[in-house]
């Protein structure tokens, strides 16, 4: 069974990481989609209400399962049996950071392999941040985000 791990902290879940979980959906049996929850930053949308989200736009899909973890990567993955990190690329910026980030869990765990696909042309400019001034702002951020969230947000 092949698992693979997207791990983010989806502040809020974009329609760039839907469309990365899309994809990927053909290549693995299952994908956790997992909130890593180490980061000292504050959250601008509490965890609990993002999780609620996400397991509601993915009901319908058993190979989706919805997860949070703190700790290191490499931890979670091996008491979850994972082999996969899947994370997406948009830029050389991203590249640059996400390659560190992969030699770094390879060097603690071999047998985990990082996969990559890179972003379509019109989700890739969507990023958390930007969403996140809009909404700030009071502006309309369904361009960019999942129906579900769009509406969470709106009733917020
Ligand atoms: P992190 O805090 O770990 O960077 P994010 O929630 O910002 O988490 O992103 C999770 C993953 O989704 C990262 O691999 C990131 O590069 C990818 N990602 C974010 N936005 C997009 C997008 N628009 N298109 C493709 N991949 C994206």
């Amino acid at each position: 069974m092949k698992i693979a791990l997207f791990p983010g902290s989806f502040d809020p879940f974009t329609k760039g990481h839907a469309d990365i979980v899309q994809r990927a959906l053909p290549l693995f049996d299952k994908i956790i989609i997992a909130f890593g929850t180490n980061s000292t930053k504050e959250r601008f949308i509490a965890l609990p209400e993002m999780i609620n989200c996400l397991e509601k736009i993915y009901k319908n899909e058993p190979k989706v399962e919805i997860s949070s973890y703190s700790g290191l990567t490499v931890d979670f993955c091996k008491k979850k049996g994972i082999q996969f990190i899947l994370r997406g690329l948009r830029n050389y910026t991203d590249f640059e950071y996400e390659r560190t980030i992969a030699h770094l869990n390879q060097s603690m765990d071999k047998s985990l392999e990082t996969v990559f696909l890179t972003t379509t042309p019109e989700n890739s400019s969507v990023t958390s941040t930007i969403v996140r001034e809009i909404i700030r702002f009071g502006g309309d951020a369904s361009n960019f985000v999942p129906k579900v969230i769009d509406e969470y947000l709106k009733k917020r």
